[in-house]
């Protein structure tokens, strides 16, 4: 019996501020991952592959500015937007992943791309903008990528606020103010990322990131690195990542849970907590993951005190959280 067609997301991970319990700028998250994921539910209802409803989850929330990809990404430290993202296919082991790039709309549909078109499996900076616009992808002036709270958490990070002037500051702060984010903006990881299995039985993943605030340009994470950030193989699971992207790159996280279920036969759950709460932790790596296996299995294990996240099985209603 196939099982039941399911997708999962991430929106990052972090520290819970004390000032969490703003229960209006939960409920947007909330909705915001619901809104998303009934989305990719009914790709996957109408018999739709799990490739195309991670693609299409991960561009939605490239354009919710909420998340720390595409429109709302973090700051470099010259002040630009670097995105990364990729995105695999777990019938054919296919991939395509994209980095440093500045002005494509939505690096996940240039990932795609690349995935569909390309022998190659990443491009990076003007050569992988140029491969998006031979593909006829959608640019943007670099301005569309800047929000006013990124830009107010990189200026912390330079903790250049003295050097401001009084009533920018103040306006600033006083904008910034507005609904609090439940996860500790300065001290959250955000990528963003779906994993999904289709009624055939196919898995996918797919992740997209700014990067981490005030990251030195040309600073590449796990996002866009196959078996780091994303990986996806019908016989084991699909795995996308958010976190410390150094301790992950370092310690393959995506293909170590998928290789410690095909060769010491782990499940999936079991798989993904050693990753996540054993071997991360041994080089300090925080933040978490969500898989999926072929079974419908799902996991969304984490080290920090919160995770974006969320699943929704086909015909039921989508579960959705923030908190440990
Ligand atoms: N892993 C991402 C990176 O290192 C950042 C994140 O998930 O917050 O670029």
């Amino acid at each position: 019996m196939t099982p039941t067609a399911v997708i999962a997301i991430h929106g990052g991970a972090g520290t819970i501020l004390r000032s969490a319990l703003n229960a209006e700028a939960e409920a947007q998250y909330h909705a915001a991952l619901s809104g998303i994921l009934e989305a990719g539910q009914s790709i996957l209802a109408s018999g739709g592959s799990a490739l195309d409803a991670v693609t299409e989850a991960v561009r939605l929330l490239e354009d919710c500015p909420l998340f720390n990809a595409g429109h709302g990404a973090v700051f470099t430290a010259a002040g630009t937007h670097e995105l990364d993202a990729s995105v695999m296919d777990g019938a054919t082991l296919e991939a395509g992943a994209v980095c440093c790039v500045t002005r494509v709309k939505n690096p996940v549909l240039a990932a795609r791309r690349v995935l569909e078109k390309s022998e190659h499996v990443l491009f990076t900076g003007a050569g992988a903008e140029a491969f998006a616009a031979a593909q006829g992808l959608e640019f943007v002036d670099p301005l569309y990528f800047h929000t006013e709270t990124r830009h107010r958490q990189w200026l912390n990070a330079r903790g250049m606020q003295g050097t401001m002037l009084d009533h920018d500051a103040a306006s600033m702060e006083a904008k910034a103010e507005g609904p609090n984010e439940p996860i500790d903006p300065d001290k959250k990881f955000g990528t963003v990322g779906a994993v999904a299995l289709d009624a055939h039985g196919h898995v996918a993943a797919a992740t997209s990131t700014g990067g981490i605030t005030n990251k030195q340009p040309g600073r590449v994470g796990d996002a866009p690195l196959i078996g780091a950030g994303c990986y996806a193989n019908d016989a084991t699971c699909a795995v996308s990542t958010t976190g410390t992207g150094e301790m992950f790159m370092r310690m393959l996280a995506a293909y170590d849970v998928s290789a410690r279920m095909e060769y010491r036969g782990a499940t999936l759950e079991q798989a993904a907590t050693e990753v996540v709460m054993e071997r991360l932790p041994r080089i300090e790596g925080r933040g978490g993951l969500i898989a999926v296996d072929a079974k419908g299995n799902v996991t969304l294990p984490f080290n920090t005190e919160g995770m974006y996240r969320g699943f929704a099985r086909v015909g039921e209603a989508p579960v959705t959280a923030i908190y440990g």
